[in-house]
């Protein structure tokens, strides 16, 4: 992030002052929490306002990974329809995952968070008539179940968002979006105000799986913790080699453009709804809090050299809005998601003392909030979790994984250029 050209647009638009607290030597916690993104301190603050005395130490800055990178689009439920979800893991899951954005804008509404939150609905766009009864049949499971979720044709999506781009989709009221930089580290200060101890430059770079977990920094200071919870998603690294394994850590481009007129924001998504395509490989895009149109989508498994390695992102803006043809963008970022095999998110028990989340599949703003009271709430009172614990699967050949699955990537994109 500190390569200009990559600066994100959050970063230049951060207003949140974090101060990291600084670590005594040889401290001991009840519970270590590895990784500074929303679900290590979304964790760290439910088991601080528990009681738990909790410690979280971040590589780097906190939100340096996806969360602080992201699209900021706040999504309720996983990629799974609700009843897919009820069979794998019953419906008390389903509610949770449902009910994980209206957590999560809750969450900001009590703590008073400063994130420009804003619950607009997010609308799950599509261009291929293939996949219209698919939306239907996911809006009248989603409206069966109490959510006031629309079917939308492609006068109401051109309404909406817009573009004519689109055939259908469907609006999910509980959606929206907010400033995932200024979110994450202002729950990072809710944190610290509950009594977690947050610290930043902090590479746990050795863990001894022994009781107490006896852990070391890169430079070279120890602690110890009862309880470990590692929270490092697509950044996680050899601290946990088979973890990391278990995933590939793709990489999401982004951009924004230059802000738009008063003009412009009559006609481009004029209800400031967030929106994802339903292709295999699509784009999610929204306005941002200083009204710019942002559009991200998946990018080279290389690191990006030039603002020209984002140039399907610049054809997708004018394709799909055509009134901002020869537009400027003005910022490029990119960041890694933790895609899994099953696109779903996996809990890991690595010993009895010590426990993992990973693979939020590019869905994890409202999903890692959710999930970081639901394990402060196991670790603490030993409740069920929503979601059963399963072995790590590691990839094979997973060091060869940007060759095959940049292969897979190009296989989607035939697909889904072959899809009516
Ligand atoms: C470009 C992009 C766009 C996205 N858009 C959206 C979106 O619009 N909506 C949505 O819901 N999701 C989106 N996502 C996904 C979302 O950002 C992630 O699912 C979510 O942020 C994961 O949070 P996390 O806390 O699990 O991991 P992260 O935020 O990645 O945090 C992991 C942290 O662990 C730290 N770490 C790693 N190793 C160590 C170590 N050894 N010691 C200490 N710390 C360590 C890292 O430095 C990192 O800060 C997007 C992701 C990207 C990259």
């Amino acid at each position: 992030m500190s390569n200009k050209l990559y600066h994100s647009l959050w970063d230049d638009t951060n207003k949140v002052v974090f101060e990291p607290d600084s670590l005594e030597p040889s401290s001991s916690s009840s519970v270590v929490v590895i990784g500074g993104g929303i679900l290590g301190v979304s964790t760290a603050y439910h088991l601080s306002r528990m009681g738990i005395s909790t410690t979280l130490l971040e590589k780097h800055e906190i939100g340096f990974g996806g969360s602080g990178r992201n699209g900021g689009q706040v999504i309720p439920g996983l990629k799974y329809d609700p009843n897919v979800l009820d069979t794998m893991y019953g419906e008390e899951t389903t509610k949770l995952v449902g009910e994980a954005a209206d957590f999560t804008f809750q969450l900001i509404q009590s703590l008073k968070l400063d994130c420009q939150a804003e619950q607009k609905g997010w609308v799950q766009s599509t261009c291929k008539t293939k996949h219209l009864d698919m939306l239907a049949k996911r809006t009248e499971q989603w409206s069966k179940r109490g959510v006031k979720a629309e079917l939308l044709d492609a006068s109401e999506m051109s309404k909406r968002l817009g573009t004519e781009y689109f055939c259908g989709g469907w609006q999910d009221p509980r959606g929206g979006t907010l400033h995932p930089l200024n979110y994450v580290k202002s729950l990072a200060c809710a944190a610290q105000q509950s009594g977690a101890k947050i610290i930043t430059q902090a590479e746990v770079v050795k863990w001894h799986k022994t009781s107490p977990n006896r852990l070391e920094l890169a430079d070279g200071t120890r602690l110890n913790a009862d309880y470990v919870v590692l929270c490092c998603n697509a950044y996680t690294d050899e601290l946990q080699p088979d973890l990391k394994r278990s995933i590939i850590p793709a990489h999401s481009f982004q951009v924004a453009t230059s802000q738009l007129t008063q003009e412009q924001l009559t006609n481009v998504l004029p209800t400031k709804v967030a929106s994802s395509d339903t292709r295999r490989i699509g784009n999610y895009f929204r306005l941002s809090p200083d009204n710019r149109l942002m559009i991200g989508g998946r990018g080279s498994f290389r690191e990006p050299n030039t603002t020209a390695d984002f140039s399907e992102l610049h054809n997708e803006i004018s394709k799909i809005f055509p009134q901002l043809d020869g537009i400027t963008c003005t910022h490029h970022w990119y960041g890694r998601v933790a895609m899994t095999a099953d696109h779903l998110p996996h809990i890991h028990k690595l010993t009895d003392t010590s426990l993992s989340a990973i693979g939020f599949n590019g869905r994890g703003v409202a999903l890692t909030t959710r999930l970081g009271e639901a394990l402060a709430q196991y670790i603490s009172k030993n409740t069920t979790l929503p979601m059963s614990i399963v072995p790590i699967k590691p990839f094979i050949l997973h060091k060869l994984h940007p060759a095959y699955a940049s292969i897979a990537i190009k296989y989607y994109r035939i697909m889904d250029s072959l899809e009516s």
